[in-house]
């Protein structure tokens, strides 16, 4: 993974910004590294995915992360600062599939990727559910006896889901949560693909101010301002602020 520049980042993030959060983070992901197909990123797991997308946040805006969360007990804010391999999960080993025997069943099922995600938020799409099931439950049988993944009973699907989760843990990052008000105890979803967007969305709008004032200081194009690097944009901006333009 090469680090971005700012010219194909800020078309990744044009793109994006249209898109639904699936989509968005395969346009990011395919931006950083297109040596992969978009059929590629999008086989992905999951986990994989969000493990790719961390390190993709990892050469755009460093290892360092800052989040905000008020206690659900007592109402204290709580400021956040953590780094990224406090999120990273040990890469579990390579698995098409995950088998679980429950209840009498037997259900293998394959680890939900962003086709999955995909195919289950088309409008046209029964229920969401059941279409992941269908996609990605591989075998479902009770004795010798074919079952329909939908109807299995809901002990057995939330045995899969619970074996799905371990295969694939960097899928679903909890942070531990302490109130040093209050000594309440509890956990944090955090979803590294809205978190890297709103980085982004915020850096475009402010890189391109940037560039409207060094283009109208110098007369330069829009190519070659961000041709530049980060530290020279930011002397020449110091400059023109000096200069008063
Ligand atoms: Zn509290």
């Amino acid at each position: 993974m090469t680090a971005l520049n700012a010219i194909a980042l800020l078309g990744a993030w044009e793109q994006a910004a249209a898109q639904t959060p699936v989509r968005r983070a395969l346009t990011l992901l395919a931006a950083a590294c297109p040596e992969k197909t978009a059929e590629e990123w999008a086989a992905l797991p999951i986990g994989e995915r969000d493990r790719q997308l961390l390190a993709v946040r990892e050469k755009l805006f460093g290892t360092h992360l800052e989040a905000l969360a008020t206690c659900p007990e007592c109402g204290e804010r709580l400021e956040l600062n953590f780094k990224t391999d406090d999120i990273r999960t040990p890469p579990p080993a390579p698995r098409e599939e995950v088998e679980v025997c429950a209840d009498g069943y037997e259900v293998h099922c394959r680890l939900p990727a962003s086709a999955d995600l995909l195919e289950a938020a088309r409008p046209d799409a029964a229920d969401a559910r059941e279409v992941l099931l269908r996609r990605c439950v591989t075998l479902a049988r009770q004795a010798d006896a074919a079952v329909e993944p939908t109807a299995l009973p809901s002990p057995v699907l939330d045995a899969v889901m619970a074996a799905v989760a371990d295969a694939d843990p960097q899928a679903e990052v909890r942070i531990a949560m302490d109130c040093p008000a209050c000594r309440h105890r509890w956990s944090m979803d955090f979803d590294v693909l809205s978190y890297l967007w709103s980085e982004i969305d915020d850096w475009a709008p402010r890189l391109l101010r940037d560039v409207h004032a060094l283009a109208s200081a110098y007369g330069w194009s829009e190519r070659e301002i961000l041709a530049l690097s980060a530290t020279r944009r930011g002397l020449y901006l110091e400059m023109v602020a000096e200069d008063g333009f």
